[in-house]
């Protein structure tokens, strides 16, 4: 990811990677989220915060929290119900910088596409839409493929892969992609450990390119081991901050209520006993 965007929205230099600002979020029909005083149903609420380029950033928070609508709003794909979401300066919309992926049950695995496809979509943006792939898209395609140790999937149907594997490709759409915000939602969900820790390295290999990094998670172990950054969320932001500010037992209370011990367990150092 030397080569940064040519195509897509300018960023403006002075201009934090992501700012929301009072951002809320009703779905039509309704979200079974807080009802404000007002009678709506949002599904986020007064969201406000800033993101730093390069920065990781763990979303946390119990199911229905909103994590995957945080993400959907940055990539563009939902429009907030109020407020503002800027990224490097303007709004989410024709932004090519920004890559999405989605959890494992939004995708439809049974498409037949190779692995090779599914990467080179991530050239989409830059190809436009009247061009064939060039010479220099297929090799960005073949080093993504490579920066994820996948070469030798290369030629297989997507759906034939294993979940970590086809969490690696999806990686490597976006890093063909030359994102510079990369969004993943629930990516570490029904892998095993040394998939997770694959997906992990792959991240901190994209630290030197400045990458900032958005993952939604429900392992908060894991999240206070690998992210600078904590979102504890719960229709509204409840802490964000580096993980020993955020993970405290007032924090994760006020956000997963009753279901905090086995929370607690799960991030506690491990202990020995004699
Ligand atoms: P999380 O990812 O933290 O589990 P979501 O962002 O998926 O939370 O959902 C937040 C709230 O919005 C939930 O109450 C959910 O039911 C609701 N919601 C999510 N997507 C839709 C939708 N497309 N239409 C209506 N409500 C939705």
């Amino acid at each position: 990811m030397n080569q940064r965007s040519t195509r897509g929205v300018n960023h403006q230099p002075a201009c934090p990677c992501l700012q929301f600002v009072d951002v809320s979020v009703a779905y039509a029909g309704g979200s079974h989220g807080r009802t404000t005083r007002n009678g709506r149903d949002l599904a986020l609420q007064h969201i406000s915060f800033q993101v730093e380029s390069g920065q990781r950033v763990a979303v946390i928070g119990p199911n229905g929290a909103g994590k995957s609508t945080l993400l959907h709003l940055i990539a563009g794909t939902i429009q907030p119900t109020s407020g503002q979401i800027r990224i490097f300066g303007s709004g989410p919309g024709k932004h090519i910088c920004i890559a999405y992926v989605p959890q494992r049950s939004q995708i439809d695995w049974s498409f037949p596409v190779t692995a090779t496809d599914v990467v080179m979509m991530g050239r989409a943006g830059q190809i436009g839409l009247l061009r064939r792939p060039s010479r220099q898209d297929k090799q960005i395609v073949q080093e993504s493929l490579a920066r994820v140790n996948a070469l030798p999937l290369a030629h297989k149907q997507i759906g034939e892969l294993s979940g970590g594997q086809q969490q690696r490709i999806f990686i490597a759409r976006a890093l063909a992609q030359e994102a510079e915000l990369l969004l993943l939602d629930e990516p570490l969900t029904g892998l095993d450990t040394p998939s997770q820790e694959m997906i992990f390295t792959i991240l901190e290999s994209l630290r030197p390119d400045g990458v900032t990094v958005l993952m939604a998670t429900h392992d908060l172990a894991l999240a206070a081991e690998h992210f600078d950054q904590i979102m504890l969320l719960n229709q509204a932001v409840v802490a964000f901050g580096s993980p020993t500010v955020v993970l405290t037992p007032d924090n994760l209370l006020h956000a997963y209520g009753g279901r905090m011990s086995a929370l607690m367990q799960a991030v506690a150092p491990t202990r020995t006993t004699t």
